[in-house]
């Protein structure tokens, strides 16, 4: 059977074990990934964490993908990838080598224990608001409105594209 390709949304973070290289990594993986294209990635950011502040910053970035997967299928695919990097889940909002969410899959809304799409905290959040809209700045997020009116309304400040720290 042949299915739909849809155009999903991917948001990357880490802060344990050289961050640049773990989601420069999972990038080449997404590439990799069965039934899958990467279409664009955004820079790659730097951003002060959320939750327990007594650990190190954290490298994010944002991926936009075309799948055959369905949301779930994908979401397996995903912490598969996070499994390779030894993603442990450890305190809540806590450091890790590798974190992937599934942000936005085609225009779907999903309330399931396992999966909840859009991501419920992605509209308050400026690490993933500003690499979604660099890849992506018209899209609209469902049951949330314009990507950037959500990203006007939130504080950008201590979020640095990489290179950009990078060079000073
Ligand atoms: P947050 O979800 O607030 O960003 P987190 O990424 O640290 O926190 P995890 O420990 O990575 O949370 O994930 C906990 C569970 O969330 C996963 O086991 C997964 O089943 C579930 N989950 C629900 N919706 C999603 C989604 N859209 N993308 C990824 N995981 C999700
Ligand atoms: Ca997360
Ligand atoms: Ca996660």
């Amino acid at each position: 059977m042949t299915v739909a390709a849809c155009v999903v949304y991917i948001g990357l973070g880490s802060n344990l074990d050289d961050p640049v290289r773990q989601v420069g990594d999972a990038l080449l993986e997404l590439r990799e990934m069965p039934g899958s294209q990467l279409l664009r990635h955004s820079r790659l950011y730097r951003s002060t964490p959320i939750g327990p502040q007594d650990q190190p910053d954290f490298v994010n970035a944002a991926a936009m993908l075309e799948t055959a997967l369905d949301p779930f299928e994908l979401l397996d695919a995903l912490h598969l990838i996070e499994k390779r990097h030894r993603r442990e889940r450890g305190v809540r909002w806590g450091p890790r080598t590798l974190d992937l969410d599934l942000l936005l899959y085609a225009d779907r809304r999903i309330d399931s224990p396992r999966l909840q799409v859009p991501h419920p905290q992605m509209h308050r959040r400026a690490f993933v608001l500003v690499p979604l809209h660099e890849i992506a700045p018209q899209l609209t997020v469902p049951g949330q409105g314009a990507l950037a009116a959500l990203l006007a309304a939130v504080d950008t400040e201590g979020l640095r594209a990489v290179d950009e720290v990078a060079t000073g």
